[in-house]
């Protein structure tokens, strides 16, 4: 499909009389909309909830309008429950993913009375040495082997760094149920950015069969499914995007063959989306500063990769919409780069484009989700802005842009200090 901005030239210049390039802007009228799609497509479970995967976008202006729509947090740090707290989210609006989990977080967690959600059977003695096992926990399944959907190998479990068998899921089960828990999660992350339709009832269908041997095996209450991330988006116009309510109908009715005979229909369904909430709704916006004509023909913006990692880390593909020109014949081939010394800093590698001028305001769209998080400081390049495009059309600032006063700030020097 197309992709047209959620930006027009003429609100980015509105807001760049301001607020000056780069920044990221998020649409907070899609990300209300995609809140509300995602609750309407799993309306028939009952605890339905979306925890939604702070790492994305961890911003509190973000968590809460996302709270609004009924959303909690995932968290796998401390700093990350801090950021959920800060925001007015705790409690059971918490779920805590963690993995290689320090003291500090888990008690943190705890205090919080979030839900813990345990990557690793030893983890049990880590909370009865802590002196809190909660009534309800989850543990995280790893089940070996290759995950496939049809023929499509997705992923390789076995591989994988998270989670706990089978078995060591009945002994964790059995231990916790000595010491007081009462009610049991089952949490599993298995393919990342998916984009067909069957991702999460092929994995809800594994984790509801799991669920059914566990409560036989053990007798213990499972109390919900975690399908954690995964849904992803089309980053690539001609890729196909997921269907919301296609995703809810499939996990419906493995629902109704797997627990529903079984008298296991009072399980609510978890989610940990992060991608699919944000990803859409967030633009890298930039500003033709140079070009350059070698070997190949670059353009340079005043961003670069340390705003956005994903094309230099996993050679991502994101989609480059040139303002005011969203129309224009793509006649030019052009590598877009960034200034990093480093020289995958390129958002698109022989890209057919319009032509572009120094100055123009050029959008790298579906950066909403692991973009500004991923950020870094190499090179001394500082962390962006964050603007809200709010829904009744006017703009907030959200996060001011860094300043050599905070690349500074944990050193006991000031930029200024050598000067003279
Ligand atoms: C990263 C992560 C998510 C979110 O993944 P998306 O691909 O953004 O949906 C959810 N849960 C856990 C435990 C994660 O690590």
């Amino acid at each position: 499909m197309k992709k047209t901005p959620f930006l027009t030239l003429e609100k980015a210049r509105e807001i760049t009389a301001q607020i000056p390039t780069p920044f990221h802007i998020y649409d907070e009228a899609g990300i209300r909309q995609r809140a509300r799609d995602l609750y309407a497509a799993f309306s028939w479970n009952k605890g339905f909830k979306e925890f939604f995967a702070v790492k994305a976008t961890p911003n509190p202006y973000i968590l809460k309008i996302l709270h609004e729509e009924g959303c909690g947090c995932d968290c796998a740090t401390y700093t990350e429950l801090l950021l959920a707290q800060a925001t007015g989210i705790t409690g059971r609006d918490i779920m805590f993913s963690s993995n290689v989990t320090p003291e500090q977080d888990m008690r943190q967690a705890l205090e919080m009375n979030a839900y813990i959600n345990l990557d690793d059977a030893t983890h049990v003695e880590f909370l009865e040495r802590l002196g809190t096992v909660p009534d309800t926990v989850c543990l995280r399944y790893n089940p070996g082997g290759s995950f496939s959907l049809g023929n499509t190998i997705m992923d390789m479990p076995r591989d994988a760094k998270y989670g706990m068998t089978e078995d060591q899921m009945a002994g964790a089960i059995n231990r916790l149920m000595q010491l007081g828990t009462k009610h049991f999660g089952i949490h599993a992350f298995l393919a990342s950015n998916t984009t067909t339709n069957e991702y999460y009832p092929t994995l809800a269908e594994q984790l509801f069969r799991l669920a059914v041997r566990l409560r036989n095996a053990t007798g213990a209450h499972i109390a919900f499914i975690n399908l954690s991330g995964g849904v992803g988006v089309d980053y690539r116009p001609e890729q196909p995007s997921c269907d919301i309510k296609a995703i809810g109908e499939g996990v419906r009715q493995r629902y109704e063959k797997v627990l529903t005979p079984v008298g296991m229909d009072d399980i609510a369904i978890f989610t940990e989306l992060g991608r699919y909430m944000l990803a859409p709704f967030g633009h890298l916006v930039s500003t033709v500063l140079h070009h350059k004509h070698i070997y190949r023909e670059y353009v340079g913006l005043d961003a670069c990769a340390a705003n956005l990692m994903r094309p230099a880390m996993y050679g991502a593909y994101h989609h480059i919409t040139v303002l005011g020109k969203e129309n224009a014949i793509l006649d030019h081939v052009y590598d877009v780069i960034g200034g990093l010394c480093e020289n995958n800093d390129k958002f698109a590698i022989e890209r057919s484009l319009p032509r572009m001028d120094i100055g123009d305001l050029v959008v790298i769209h579906d950066t909403g989700a692991h973009g500004f998080s991923m950020g870094y400081n190499y090179n001394g390049k500082l962390r962006s802005a964050e603007v809200l495009l709010c829904a009744d059309g006017s703009f907030q600032l959200i996060r001011r842009a860094e300043t050599p006063m905070d690349y500074f700030a944990t050193f006991d020097i000031t930029p200024f200090q050598f000067h003279n």
